[in-house]
């Protein structure tokens, strides 16, 4: 043994070795003293080392020395250094007496670095915990090395159980091989992916069902190598209200549908009724005339009805009404429009249709009229006919509708004051 210097171990140790007596004061210190603490050997020796211990450790470490005085005892402590440049580095002591010299062994690491990386570390895991996202550390190599309570909630597994799971666990079984893949590709090159476009996937709760979330990635290098912190938001709620949005739009497109329909309906009879008489009337005008084709009118109006309803009472004469408004609709092509306009008066607009083929129709009508077995008496029809030929010398829409409207109701009185159930044109009742 004594063929070796073991000196040399003593200068060479990073670990910082030392002996001291027992009132305080080194005798032997290695340089990596010096190197720690940036204090000279000189200065170190010279002055009493609690004067370099921070004060707020200072009485627990004169207990401890206390301990090696009186005991034969290896003591572990750790206390804080002042170093030359003011600031302190946390030492872990080892240290045993050896009473026959009056001296005490000593052996310091310098921890604040380890100790400065836990704390990093909790701080990491704490961020992380608060998160109200959910949030995994999954390691390279695919295994989940932290969650959050909310990432161990919302996949329904106990707190810790995740650990060194595989994240495949998390994701539907018929893509573990596209997400292994994905997983491999992403390591080879890791970025910041965050939320948004293409990041949605299904996530799988611990009881097998499926949901649909929104992944961010952010990879982290550790000293084991890149993790990758995964954010994962459920859409579950999210996708449930866009299908309510979807659903109250289908409702109220059917609701505003339903109220067209009954704003543009005779309740009574089903058919159009005066508003989209009126609409229309405008819009045909407009259109003939753009494309140079006649439009022709008819108004219709019960002959006597008066006389029905008095007789056989107003639901009687209703069904009078709806019955021929179903004759008026049953005659007309689908371009024309049958419409109540008003009482027992009914108008057909024809596009497109000139004077020969309105009146023609008009006789169909009639004829029909006829022809239908009535049950309580024979109902007849009064008929007025107009037609505008395009183009005319009048540029308004208005005044040719109004114009139209006008001839059709002159004809009609003509059918009228003729003895009823006549069928008259406006051009032939003005000669
Ligand atoms: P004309 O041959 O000259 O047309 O004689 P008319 O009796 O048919 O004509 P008038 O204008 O004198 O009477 C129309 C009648 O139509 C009076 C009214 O009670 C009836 N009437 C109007 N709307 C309705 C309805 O919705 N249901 C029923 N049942 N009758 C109606
Ligand atoms: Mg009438
Ligand atoms: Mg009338």
């Amino acid at each position: 043994m004594n063929n070796f210097d073991f000196e040399k171990f003593f200068d060479r140790s990073l670990d910082m070795l030392c002996i001291s007596d027992f009132n305080g004061f080194f005798k032997h210190i290695n340089p990596s003293f010096e190197r720690v603490l940036g204090w000279s050997i000189e200065d170190l020796t010279t002055h009493p080392f609690l004067d370099f211990v921070h004060p707020d450790d200072v009485a627990q470490t004169v207990k401890e020395m206390e301990k090696l005085s009186t005991g034969n005892v290896t003591l572990s402590f750790q206390n804080r250094w002042r170093c030359a440049n003011g600031s302190f580095r946390h030492l872990s002591w080892t240290a045993f007496p050896e009473k026959e010299n009056n001296v005490i062994y000593a052996i310091a690491r310098d921890i604040s670095d380890l100790l400065a990386m836990t704390e990093i570390n909790e701080r990491f895991r704490l961020a992380i915990e608060a998160s109200p996202v959910a949030m995994l550390m999954v390691h390279h190599d695919g295994t989940i090395k932290l969650t959050n309570q909310e990432a161990d909630r919302l996949f329904g597994y106990p707190g810790g159980a995740l650990i060194d799971q595989p994240i495949e666990l998390l994701v539907p079984a018929n893509v573990h091989h596209k997400h292994q893949k994905e997983r491999a590709h992403y390591n080879h090159a890791p970025e910041v992916r965050s939320m948004g476009v293409g990041r949605h996937l299904q996530g799988v709760r611990r009881d097998g069902s499926e949901f649909e979330v929104e992944i961010g990635l952010t990879p982290v290098e550790f000293s084991d190598g890149v993790h990758v912190i995964c954010s994962v938001i459920d859409l579950t709620f999210q996708k449930q209200t866009e299908a309510r949005i979807i659903l109250l739009s289908k409702n109220l497109q059917t609701a505003n549908a339903e109220l067209l329909q009954i704003a543009s309906t005779d309740q009574l009879t089903g058919i159009n009724n005066r508003r989209v008489f009126d609409e229309q009337l405008d819009f045909q005008v407009r259109l003939m005339k753009r494309m140079n084709k006649p439009l022709s009118l008819l108004m219709i109006d019960i002959d006597h009805f008066k006389q029905y309803n008095d007789q056989f009472g107003h639901p009687a004469g209703d069904e009078i009404l709806k019955t021929v408004a179903d004759l008026l609709t049953r005659k007309v092509r689908s371009n024309d429009v049958v419409a109540r306009y008003g009482g027992e008066e009914f108008a057909i607009i024809l596009p497109d249709t000139d004077q020969k083929n309105a009146m023609q129709l008009s006789r169909r009508i009639q004829a029909s009229v006829h022809e239908k077995q009535w049950e309580k008496m024979e109902v007849t029809v009064s008929l007025g006919a107009a037609t505008l030929m395009f183009p005319l010398e009048s540029s308004q829409n208005e005044t040719q509708s109004a114009l139209l409207l006008s001839e059709a109701d002159q004809a009609l009185y003509h059918s009228k004051i003729k003895g009823r159930d006549q069928t008259s044109h406006f051009s032939e009742i003005k000669k």
